[in-house]
């Protein structure tokens, strides 16, 4: 419902900011800015002695009431800048929980494409999405655009990896980690590190899930409890073991209040701990971090099951303690990877480059049905099914064997 306010100082407001105003009749109070009722000009409308109309924003009330937040926080999320890296599961439901709290600008990036295998647990995606085989980023902010239509929300196709993960870090106050597996959280965590930037560990599969939060400088970094990945195929993944969608909330939960808390300023209310949950066994653990800066290394508290003590800072940790950023600096990098779950492999370009799509889906037509979309071509090869977007990816199904992929990119797409 539409009311008149007037607005006395002389600023520049932007869209959904949260201002000050006179409520003509009313008295004072604080408005977000709807900037479809604002004239703009170059985006950055001038609002000086003027009457007008604005919109109560009455979507946050809920949250503004719950004390920890209130107006004052309300107006940090919706001035912060967070990064999703990946949107399946996890990324999806982070998404989803920051955009309905009015977090002002979410970057999400994700490589992949929707399936029907996405939506028993994928909370963003229907199946029209599926049907057209969009990928997840762009369905992802079609869909947020209809939940929030107040934030920004830029969908980026890509693949992470060295050559990108600094450029989409810059200029987010925080990163969570929606990712599938540890190669790119220890790039995350490498990247984080090194410019000083807070990221929100999560990871599930089966009924198992587990999260950490990484303050650079304060916290132990991902590699001070894990200082090497798990060996290819020691552990369990949503391929082998599955995945149900309870424990995907629940961890998505825990990360996404974490990342409210620490855009808000709330940092005494960090959980400062490893959680793991298995929400089938009914397990909760609690692995207190110590060591929340490296003069501070207390020991150990509730923590007596990790036997080595690796929940302290540690100055010896390759990551924060060295600043050696294995990951982040790696110059050969293999930039195929068997997708988790998906019977899949995909094949990424070793240097950025982009494809012409329609001369793609042309020149295919001759060997195979093409289908194509503004962002993806796709055809059958071999039994195969290959999926190519304009980052020059491509998603091969039908195989876990990343010769076979290798040979198939390389006969039809030909970089
Ligand atoms: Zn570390």
């Amino acid at each position: 419902m539409p009311y008149f306010f007037a607005y006395n100082d002389r600023q520049f407001v932007r869209r959904g900011q949260i201002v000050a105003a006179t409520v003509v009749g009313a008295g004072q109070g604080t408005i977000r800015v709807n900037s479809n009722r604002v004239g703009s000009r170059h985006g950055s409308p001038r609002i000086s002695c003027v009457i007008l109309v604005l919109v109560i924003d009455e979507r946050y009330s809920r949250q503004i009431l719950f004390s920890p937040i209130g107006r004052e926080g309300q107006e940090k999320l919706s001035n912060a800048r967070v990064l999703i890296v990946g949107c399946g599961a996890l990324g999806a439901s982070h998404a989803e929980t920051l955009a309905r709290a009015g977090v002002g600008h979410l970057r999400i990036v994700d490589r992949d494409f929707v399936e029907f295998t996405n939506l028993q647990r994928q909370t963003l995606f229907k199946e029209s999405d599926a049907s057209e085989r969009l990928p997840k980023a762009v369905a992802a902010k079609n869909r947020l655009a209809e939940i929030n239509s107040e934030i920004e929300v830029e969908a980026v196709v890509a693949d992470v990896n060295n050559s990108n993960i600094e450029s989409l870090i810059a200029g987010c106050d925080l990163v969570l980690d929606g990712t599938d597996n540890f190669q790119i959280r220890y790039l995350l965590n490498d990247a984080c590190v090194k410019h000083g930037r807070t990221w929100i560990y999560g990871a599930v599969v089966s009924s198992y899930g587990a999260t950490m939060t990484v303050i650079p400088g304060e916290t132990p970094c991902l590699r001070c409890i894990f200082d090497e990945m798990p060996d290819a195929g020691s552990a369990p993944t949503c391929d082998t073991a599955g995945v149900i969608m309870p424990i995907v909330t629940s961890i998505s939960a825990i990360q996404t209040a974490e990342a409210i808390k620490l855009l808000v300023g709330d940092m005494a209310s960090l959980h400062g701990s490893l959680l793991q949950i298995d929400i089938w066994q009914n397990d909760w653990r609690k692995i207190k971090l110590s060591g929340r800066s490296p003069h501070d290394s207390k020991g150990i508290s509730d923590s007596e099951s990790l036997h080595d003590h690796k929940n302290v800072f540690n100055p010896d940790c390759i990551t924060c303690g060295k600043h050696i950023y294995e990951f982040l600096d790696a110059e050969n990098v293999d930039f195929t990877a068997v997708l988790c779950g998906r019977d899949a492999v995909q094949i990424a370009p070793p240097k950025p480059t982009t494809i012409d799509l329609k001369t793609l889906a042309a020149n295919l037509a001759a060997v195979s049905e093409v289908k194509q979309n503004e962002y993806l071509v796709r055809f059958s090869a071999n039994g195969c099914e290959i999926t190519v977007f304009a980052d020059a990816r491509a998603i091969i199904k039908g195989t876990d064997d990343p010769t076979e992929a290798r040979s198939l990119y390389a006969r039809f797409i030909g970089l």
